[in-house]
């Protein structure tokens, strides 16, 4: 079970920015949930709490029922895809797929194993040997999810990874990404200001605001008119 459960989270930067204001949920294990709102509702925040990337002031993060602070940072089964990509532009494609792997250690047959399955998977396997500036915007996307495949983590983040996208990239990265997570039933957490991203993606859809939840259910339930 890779279920991920907020209680009464908080964060205060420094300066008494409150940026989340006591956030509980719980997301079941397999499912995908997107937090949904307009910029600075404290969604990035959030998401960087639950990778332990940001310390948390206040509650507690949960994942399969360990305390997230409390687990050492290289047993972590987090990956996190950005929107910038963060991919090393001196590296080839394999070896930015390959990076976090042979950073744990992980052997060299077996390496090339995962990074193979997860290229065909995300139809990259023609560039492999290419740096990240000789592929395009999708491509580059794509490569961020392999690097992201590639560890076989219990939990996928996302951090608006389609807003630096044309629209028509953006469409298909959304059809493929909801493909991907439905074929691997990886818990998925997803931020996103886009509506219709939040709508297609989710299982349980969170609307922010203000640091705070505004609505939780699922896309028909929130958006349904009266
Ligand atoms: P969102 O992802 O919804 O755009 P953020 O989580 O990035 O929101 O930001 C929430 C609030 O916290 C904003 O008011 C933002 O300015 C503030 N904030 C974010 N990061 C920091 C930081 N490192 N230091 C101080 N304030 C921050
Ligand atoms: P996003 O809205 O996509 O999260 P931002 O441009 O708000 O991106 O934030 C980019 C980076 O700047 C983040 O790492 C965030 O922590 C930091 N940041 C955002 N707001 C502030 C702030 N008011 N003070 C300091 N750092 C901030």
């Amino acid at each position: 079970m890779a279920g991920v459960t907020l209680d009464t989270v908080r964060k205060v930067y420094a300066g008494n920015v409150e940026a989340v204001k006591g956030v509980s949920l719980g997301i079941e294990d397999g499912s995908f949930c997107v937090l949904v709102g307009p910029s600075g509702c404290g969604k990035s925040t959030l998401l960087r709490m639950i990778a332990g990337l940001e310390t948390i002031s206040g509650g507690e993060v949960k994942i399969s029922d360990r305390v997230v602070n409390e687990i050492e940072p290289a047993e972590r089964d987090i990956a996190m895809v950005f929107q910038n990509y963060a991919l090393y532009p001196h590296m080839s494609v394999y070896d930015n797929m390959a990076y976090g792997l042979k950073n744990r250690k992980t052997p060299k047959a077996e390496i090339e194993k995962r990074v193979n399955e997860a290229a065909r998977i995300l139809a990259i396997e023609p560039y492999l040997t290419r740096k990240p500036r000789q592929l395009s915007g999708g491509q580059r996307q794509r490569v961020a999810m392999g690097r992201a495949i590639v560890r076989k983590p219990q939990v996928f983040l996302f951090d608006e990874p389609l807003s630096n996208l044309d629209a028509k990239l953006r469409v298909q990265m959304r059809v493929e990404i909801k493909r991907l997570q439905r074929a691997l039933g990886v818990t998925s957490i997803y931020v996103t200001h886009d509506q219709v991203e939040a709508m297609t993606l989710s299982d349980k859809l969170v609307v922010m605001s203000g640091g705070q939840i505004e609505q939780v259910g699922t896309p028909s339930e929130v958006y349904r008119r009266p």
